[in-house]
């Protein structure tokens, strides 16, 4: 048995439709439980209708992770099920001789909500983002050595650590190693998991920068935000004559100029420590390929209306630096703006500088970080390839 809530009569339609979110506003009796343990969630006629992790702090009361009736959700095997399915799908679709850094577990999207992990060669790099799946912990690290990953590293948002208390952090397991070489489209990286941003890497743009490269021959290419390089490092794989890469934090531009010499080292490669707003005011240079790829400009709904400005200067500023017949790729990772708003945030810019724009492909994250169809929050990487006259 596990503690109830029930919801007030009438607000069980996004519970059916598994939605995995409820909000504290659907709550007619909460449940004698605390943060982070497990509650059975039931209608007015005490029917349970699914069960998920207690967040009392957050607007966000409950996470499901399992609908209907009980399974043994205490049992390792039901939580292994879940790692099971989450790893064929890698293996089948992402993991190659040529990459062995993946998105194993996409929260909701992997039907395990509060976590993330990512997977950097032999090493797992956790983000607890509730103190429900912290409370599980042990179990998780026991199902990824059942999938033959003994490292595992917990490295926690913030916001997590304010909102839910969450306490684990370092490594879980023996110690690994904190800089790790791993492998993507065969490309070598340097990944910090410790002082890195995020879990250490931007595995989400790992289809895109393979699309850059097949763009890139022959090509002046301008990486703005380039974090530790990734886009820069398949420019210069496939056959770019230039590249230049720019962001504010001087540890990512130092990884930067690791990562590219790691592979090859090159004189066409150019690296700078600036604010890519300044950088790009300033800049004399016009490039045929301009990567703009910001941190999230829309932390929350309230922030919207300004990351929607400054989404729309640098996407001016980007379609100015780019000659007649270049390209941009054009990103926003804020899970508050969707991909209908963020296309009307460039039409505007495009109009305002007045060039002609079109656009070549809808751009996405890519297959190891799957949307669950009940939970369209979960759709956050959006972008497009621009040709500009
Ligand atoms: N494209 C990268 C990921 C970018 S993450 C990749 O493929 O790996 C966003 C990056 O923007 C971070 O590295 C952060 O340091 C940088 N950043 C944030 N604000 C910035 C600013 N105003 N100017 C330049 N870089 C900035």
């Amino acid at each position: 048995m596990y503690p109830i809530l029930e919801l007030k009569s009438g607000r069980e339609k996004s519970v059916i439709n598994r939605h995995p979110w409820l909000f504290s506003g659907a709550v007619k009796t909460f449940p004698k439980a605390q943060n982070g343990d497990i509650i059975a969630v039931c209608d007015n006629k005490a029917k349970v209708l699914g069960y998920g992790f207690y967040s009392p702090n957050s607007q966000i009361v409950c996470r499901f992770f399992h609908f209907g009736v009980e399974e043994d959700i205490r049992s390792k095997e039901f939580w292994l099920s879940k790692f099971k399915r989450a790893y064929s799908l890698r293996k089948d679709l992402v993991i190659t001789q040529n990459t062995n850094a993946f998105r194993l577990v996409h929260a909701e999207g992997d039907f395990l909500p509060g976590i993330v992990c990512d997977i950097y060669k032999d090493t797992a790099v956790l983000q607890i983002l509730v103190k429900g799946t912290e409370k599980l912990v042990e179990i998780y690290v026991e199902c990824l050595k059942d999938l033959g990953i003994n490292y595992v590293y917990a490295k926690t948002k913030t916001s997590s650590h304010e909102i839910e208390n969450i306490v684990q952090t370092g490594w879980l397991t023996a110690n690994g190693e904190t800089m790790i070489e791993i492998l993507e489209n065969g490309i070598k990286f340097i990944v910090d998991i410790e002082k890195g941003q995020k879990t250490g890497f931007f595995i989400d743009q790992r289809e895109n920068r393979q699309l850059l490269r097949d763009l890139s021959k022959g090509k002046k290419v301008l990486n703005t935000f380039s974090y530790t390089g990734g886009f820069s490092a398949y420019a210069i794989k496939g056959g770019a004559s230039l590249v230049h890469s720019v962001d504010i934090s001087k540890d990512a531009i130092r990884l930067c100029e690791e990562n590219i010499a790691l592979n090859s080292p090159t004189t066409i490669h150019g690296s700078c420590v600036a604010d890519c707003f300044d950088y790009l005011k300033t800049t004399e240079e016009m490039y045929d390929i301009i990567v703009l790829d910001p941190p999230a400009f829309a932390k929350n709904a309230k922030s919207v209306p300004n990351a929607c400005r400054g989404y729309k200067e640098l996407n001016m500023m980007g379609i100015k630096k780019v000659k007649s017949g270049g390209l941009i790729m054009t990103y926003s990772c804020s899970q508050n703006i969707d991909k209908v708003l963020f296309q009307k945030i460039v039409f505007g810019a495009a109009a305002d500088v007045g060039r002609n724009v079109k656009i070549l492909k809808h751009l996405e994250q890519p297959m190891d970080h799957p949307v669950n169809i009940f939970h369209p929050e979960g759709e956050y990487l959006k972008g497009l390839l621009l040709l500009v006259e």
